[in-house]
């Protein structure tokens, strides 16, 4: 069996189609051209794994891969592609489909779609009513060339335009099953899926045209993603007391994943914030929340907004547009989730300007055109490579003053408003609470604390605190943290009064902005 189709990888400085093509059969060799043996060997693991939440398995096949023109280093900007030519040769979709289209976005081992490249997003003039298409006109940044696709699939996360649709016939998936789910509906000529917008994604409702039912898409629990359990309780605890959280470590371990599924730890929200909700969605252009899930209105599902970097500061904090105010992924993200992926990525303004309205939930937008003023207090979390190679620290390839210039782009007092660090990507340890668990955790934890419930500080506690805060010179902002953090981690795990051991816990989820990640 023979499939093709079309990746972009980057050719140099640019960006630039690139045409795979699989042959598949009997027998079980792998023959690789155009990309290093290894790297076709480690796409395989991940695309294998990757397959494991649509119920598939790795074909037992000899392949033989080509890629023209030929990619050297990072091969796994073609797992997409090819990830969707195995499922041509599993049967899942017909290899004449595949084709003519493109895809991008890199693939997590949980089968998710995150948003690769980074500067896809950019293509998009902010706020145009009709945004350029991939082909043709190509964008900036992509090499001309006379074969290419002229339709495809792009993630969602690299989207992240409030308010703009994809280009005719490209379509925003969240994981590989929508793709699948989507080619097959290309296939059939069938009723093209509406795109997901990057607002209310993932856990919000797509209209479903063929049935006229919702149906959910994204992953609403993190279970399909083993082992980190120090960051889903830090995550659930994050939740509960509407403490930020960071998320460090290299890509496609699932920080996406873990924080896209956080959304679902939310409880719904009430008249008030869902009516201001909607106010705002209908200021951004964005669809009116018509659409029902389970008996919850979308306007009752928390908000998850994951703006992405190249929209900087106008897409993360707001604009003016033809004389109205357009409220940006902040105001956008009120009563729920804010996730901003590849923190340090950010303009410098829109990290710095972060930071006011992390302290201050008030965002006063004074431009030409005139002067605005939100009010909005979402939960944010926000995630970042430990380095630009993006590996652990043993294997990591960064010339220290590289590694160093890199993390001081996270200034000390950006930090100190994230105050829960947790790393993910190496911790195989469950965590004490199932997801449902979690979920009713948060909720019962934020109606105590709603109704003035705290819990009260042992002696061994007070004087830890004061001892960790003294003797290592911390910012006042730091040590407040550290005291809400233990009063976390002791409802976690059921206390009714907070220990010692609370106290050290919070203190070794607030290491960043401690200093040792500049000079690590
Ligand atoms: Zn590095």
């Amino acid at each position: 069996m023979y499939v093709s189709t079309w990746g972009l990888a980057s050719a140099g400085p640019v960006l630039a189609w690139t045409k795979l093509e699989v042959r598949a059969e009997r027998g079980a060799l792998l023959r690789v051209s155009g990309m290093p043996f290894r790297a076709a060997q480690t796409a395989q693991s991940r695309i294998r794994a990757a397959l494991a939440p649509l119920g598939l398995r790795w074909p037992g096949k000899s392949f033989t891969l080509n890629v023209r023109p030929p990619v050297g280093g990072d091969a796994s900007q073609l797992d997409v592609p090819l990830a969707l030519c195995v499922l041509a040769i599993l049967g899942e979709v017909r290899p004449a489909t595949l084709a003519t289209m493109g895809s991008c976005g890199s693939l997590g081992l949980d089968g998710s779609l995150a948003g690769w490249p980074d500067g896809l997003a950019a293509w998009f003039e902010h706020g145009t009513a009709t945004p350029p298409v991939l082909h043709p006109p190509r964008p900036e940044g992509v090499t001309p060339s006379h074969d290419g696709p002229t339709w495809g699939i792009l993630p969602v996360a690299a989207w992240a335009h409030p308010g703009v649709s994809p280009p005719d016939g490209w379509h925003a998936c969240n994981s590989l099953a929508e793709c699948r789910d989507t080619l097959k509906r290309e296939a059939w000529g069938g009723p093209r899926p509406t795109s997901v917008l990057p607002g209310p994604a993932p856990s919000a409702t797509v209209p479903d045209l063929e049935g006229g039912n919702a149906t959910k898409s994204g992953s609403a629990t993190w279970d399909a993603l083993h082992g980190e359990g120090l960051a889903k309780t830090w995550l659930s605890i994050g939740a509960a007391m509407h403490e930020p959280v960071l998320l460090v470590g290299p890509p496609g371990v699932g920080k996406t994943s873990l924080a896209f599924a956080s959304h679902g730890l939310l409880p719904s929200l009430e008249g008030a914030e869902a009516l201001e909700l909607a106010r705002r969605r209908q200021q951004a252009n964005m669809s009116p929340p018509a659409l029902h899930n389970h008996g919850t209105t979308l306007a009752q599902t928390p908000p998850l907004v994951a703006p992405h970097p190249a929209g900087g500061t106008a897409g993360l904090l707001g604009s003016w547009r033809r004389g109205l105010p357009v409220p940006g992924a902040w105001a956008l993200a009120h009563g729920g989730l804010l996730f901003l992926d590849e923190l340090t990525e950010w303009p410098r303004p829109a990290r710095e300007s972060l930071r006011h309205v992390m302290e201050r939930h008030v965002l006063d937008l004074h431009r030409a055109e005139g002067a605005c003023r939100w009010h909005a207090n979402p939960w944010i979390v926000a995630a970042t490579n430990p380095c630009r190679c993006g590996q652990r620290a043993e294997r990591c390839v960064c010339p220290a003053h590289e590694r160093h210039a890199y993390r001081r782009k996270l200034s000390a007092p950006l930090l100190e408003r994230f105050p829960i660090q947790v790393e993910v990507g190496h911790d195989a340890s469950r965590p004490s609470r199932t997801w449902q668990e979690s979920r009713d955790w948060v909720a019962a934890i934020r109606r105590d604390r709603a109704s003035g419930g705290a819990l009260p500080w042992t002696a061994e506690a007070e004087s830890e605190a004061q001892s960790l805060s003294q003797g290592n010179s911390c910012s006042r902002r730091v040590s407040r943290a550290v005291r809400r953090l233990a009063e976390g981690h002791a409802r976690w795990t059921n206390r009714a009064e907070i220990h010692d051991v609370d106290v050290r816990a919070a203190w070794d989820v607030t290491w960043m902005a401690r200093g040792g990640w500049w000079q690590d």
